[in-house]
C-alpha cells in the first residue's frame, strides 16, 4: 500500500511547481510532497492527489496512532513536505513534540467541519470520525480545497479526482446501510478493544462497546475486563471483534470468560498490509462491514 506516486512532470509544469511551492531544493523531484499522519489518510490523499503528489504516511500499518513513537526519518519527512495533514480531535497525542523539532510545516486538520463525538466517560473529542463515511466526505473535501490552494494548477485534477472519489464513497455509505439491515436489531452491538466504532455506531445503527475508550487510556485492566463480560452477559451479545492495532490478548480473556466467540479482526486505526484485502479505506470498511455481519446474523 505504502505506494508512492511520482509524476514526470513536463519542465514547464516543474517551472510553476517549484515556484508554487517556494522554490524548494531544487535537486529534490518537483512533486507535491504530502505526508499523512497514518495509513487511512495517506489513502484519502492519494485518491485526491492522483498522480500530482507523492503521498508518504507516519505510523506503519499495524500500529496505532494515538501513542506512536515517532522515530527520527519522522522529522525528515514532515520538515520536506509541502503539507502534513493529521486526523485532528487529538488522535495524534505526539503531534506537540513533532511539532517542536521540525522546521515550518503547514499542518492542516483534515477533520474540520466534521461534528464531534464525545468520548463516552468523560470529556473530550472521539477522534475515530473516518469510520462514518459521510465524514470522510467531509475529510476529502478538505484534502481537496487544500491542494487547490496549494497547487492551483491541478484544480481541475483534484476537482475531479475529488468528485469520482466522493461518488465511491456515498456508493459506499448506501451499501453498508443495506448490509446492515440484514442483522436483527437486537443484535447490533459491537463489542471491541478499543471503543472506536462510535461514529461508525451513530451513523449505521449500533451499540457500541469497549473494553476500554481510548488507546491512549488504561488498557485492560481487571475491571474494564469484568465490566465487559457483564455486558455481553446482560444483552446476550452474541459475539466479539478484534482490531489489527490492539493486543488481542485483552479480548481473548473477555471472550473466554463470557463464553463466546471472536467472530473476526477489523481495521479501525490503519488500512490493511498488502494482500490483506484490505488496503484502502474503502476496502477495510467493506471488509469491516462483512464481519459484523458475519459475525453478527447468525
Ligand atoms: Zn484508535
Amino acid at each position: 500500500m505504502k505506494k508512492k506516486l511520482v509524476l514526470i512532470f513536463t519542465t514547464l509544469v516543474s517551472t510553476f511547481l517549484l515556484a508554487a511551492c517556494g522554490g524548494n531544493d531544487e535537486t529534490a523531484d518537483d512533486s507535491l510532497k504530502i505526508v499523512t499522519s497514518f495509513s487511512i489518510l495517506a489513502d484519502l490523499a492519494e485518491q485526491v492527489a492522483g498522480e500530482r503528489a507523492e503521498v508518504e504516511y507516519l505510523v506503519p500499518i499495524g500500529e496505532e496512532p494515538h501513542e506512536y513513537e515517532t522515530v527520527p526519518s519522522d522529522f525528515q519527512k514532515v520538515s520536506d513536505a509541502d503539507v502534513f495533514f493529521v486526523n485532528g480531535f487529538g488522535l495524534e497525542e505526539w503531534l506537540e513534540r513533532l511539532v517542536q523539532n521540525v522546521g515550518d510545516v503547514s499542518i492542516v486538520s483534515v477533520s474540520d467541519g466534521v461534528t464531534p463525538l464525545p468520548i463516552s466517560d468523560q470529556d473530550g473529542e472521539d477522534p475515530h470520525a473516518w469510520l462514518d463515511v459521510k465524514n470522510v466526505i467531509t475529510y476529502v473535501e478538505n484534502i481537496r480545497d487544500d491542494l487547490i490552494k496549494r497547487d492551483p494548477e491541478g484544480a481541475d485534477e483534484y476537482e475531479a479526482n475529488a468528485n469520482a472519489y466522493i461518488a465511491e464513497l456515498e456508493e459506499l455509505h448506501t451499501w453498508i446501510e443495506t448490509e446492515v439491515e440484514t442483522i436483527e436489531e437486537s443484535k447490533r452491538a459491537i463489542v471491541i478493544s478499543e471503543n472506536a466504532f462510535k461514529y461508525f455506531g451513530d451513523q449505521y445503527g449500533f451499540d457500541t462497546i469497549g473494553i476500554w475508550e481510548l488507546n491512549s487510556h488504561e488498557e485492560g485492566t481487571p475491571r474494564q475486563i469484568a465490566n465487559v463480560v457483564d455486558t455481553i452477559s446482560e444483552r446476550s451479545i452474541p459475539v466479539v471483534f478484534v482490531e489489527t492495532t490492539v493486543d488481542k490478548r485483552y479480548m481473548e480473556t473477555v471472550a473466554n470468560d463470557a463464553g463466546v466467540e471472536i467472530a473476526g479482526e477489523v481495521y479501525t486505526d490503519a488500512v490493511g498490509l498488502d494482500g490483506s484485502g484490505a488496503e484502502t479505506y474503502i476496502k477495510m470498511m467493506e471488509h469491516n462491514v462483512r464481519t459484523f455481519v458475519e459475525g453478527l446474523s447468525n
